[in-house]
């Protein structure tokens, strides 16, 4: 038996998640198990925890994509008991128990190996937020976007998502413009690397097909007529990356933007991303990420604390990233 939160569904008590003793039976398949050190909660662990998305589509399942701990067991070749594994996404607490637990059994082929630049906690402090943040910036550059191009924005930058990008693309010499709905972490967007940050609410109204050219890149997490608006405003072969939907899955926009100003709108998808990419994100975040801005942008609590939380990131009451203590 091990601690953990456990999320059940059935007819009698409906769906819930509670902290519980977990049999080790709830484990599935994998040839790593794994004494986990840290987990943390992104958007989607707050959708799986709460309820409020259909992310969990098998039951009991452990919550928690993200996790970083030590190798107890294995029959890979690859791990080590002892060593320290770091996993992100492949459906883990979705459809294979995850994180948010004292004990893991993962895939090998899901883990990489702690990068050295980072302690657990740092890496957990990155997790899955961290992560796309990275794949978006690399986007942005594959689709040739340098610092002399013009100004960046980026969405929900008071997020996980968000405050890593911002702090990437500050680090990289990008002049950074963020978009949040909280004025009061205003400051804290620019502490970042912000130069300058706008309301949300100039973001939400259906957009114009063509809005007056600004940004040569932009980040998105929001989605709906954010993104709209956002690809509306890109310079003439400006891009965008979009990787989230905090703000609704739709995309109320029209092709103007594609067609006139050959703007580019390139989708971030962290879950499935190729292990060689996987391994050049995590190397270029060794490098690019300063340190000292991550421990800004996260706080940490305790596994009782997480259920609460889950519910307060959902309301956008949650700055940066949240660490899980799970030991
Ligand atoms: P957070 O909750 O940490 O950040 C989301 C931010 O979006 C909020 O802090 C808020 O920023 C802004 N926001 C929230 N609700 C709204 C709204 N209704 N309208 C406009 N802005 C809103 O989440 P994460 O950073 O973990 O994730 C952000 C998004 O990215 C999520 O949709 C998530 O599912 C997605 N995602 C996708 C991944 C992928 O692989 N494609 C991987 C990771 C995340 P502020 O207060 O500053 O306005």
């Amino acid at each position: 038996m091990f601690k953990g939160i456990l999320i059940e569904k059935d007819d009698d008590a409906g769906y819930r998640a509670a902290l519980k003793e977990i049999d080790e039976a709830v484990l599935h398949d994998g040839d790593v198990t794994i004494r986990v050190a840290y987990s943390t909660l992104n958007y989607k662990d707050g959708l799986a925890i709460t309820g409020k998305g259909p992310v969990v589509r098998r039951f009991p399942m452990i919550p928690g994509i993200d996790l970083v701990g030590t190798v107890e067991q294995s029959d890979s070749p690859d791990y080590q008991v002892g060593e320290t594994v770091v996993h992100t996404g492949w459906g883990v607490g979705e459809v294979h128990p995850g994180g948010l637990a004292e004990k893991a059994r993962l895939k090998s082929d899901w883990l990489v190996p702690l990068p050295e630049a980072f302690t657990p906690r740092q890496a957990m402090a990155i997790g899955t937020a961290g992560f796309t943040a990275m794949l978006c910036v690399m986007a942005l550059e594959r689709h040739g976007v340098t610092p002399d191009d013009g100004e960046i924005l980026v969405t929900g930058a008071a997020g996980g998502v968000g405050g890593v990008a911002v702090s990437l693309l500050a680090r990289l010499g990008y002049t950074v413009v963020g978009v949040s709905g909280r004025p009061e972490e205003s400051d804290y967007i620019k502490s970042l690397g912000a130069s300058e940050v706008l309301d949300r609410a100039d973001f939400t109204s259906p957009a114009k097909p063509i809005a007056r050219e600004r940004w040569a890149g932009a980040i998105d997490v929001v989605g709906s007529h954010t993104l709209a608006n956002v690809c509306s405003m890109m310079k003439y072969r400006g891009v965008v990356a979009a990787c989230g939907l905090a703000g609704g899955m739709d995309f109320p926009a029209t092709v103007a933007p594609f067609i006139l100003r050959g703007v580019t709108l390139a989708g971030i998808d962290s879950v499935m991303c190729p292990r060689p990419e996987r391994l050049a994100a995590w190397q270029r975040l060794a490098r690019d990420l300063d340190a000292s801005k991550l421990e800004m942008l996260s706080s940490e609590i305790d596994l009782s604390e997480a259920i609460s939380v889950a519910a307060d990131l959902l309301e956008g009451k949650v700055r940066g990233r949240v660490l899980v203590d799970v030991s």
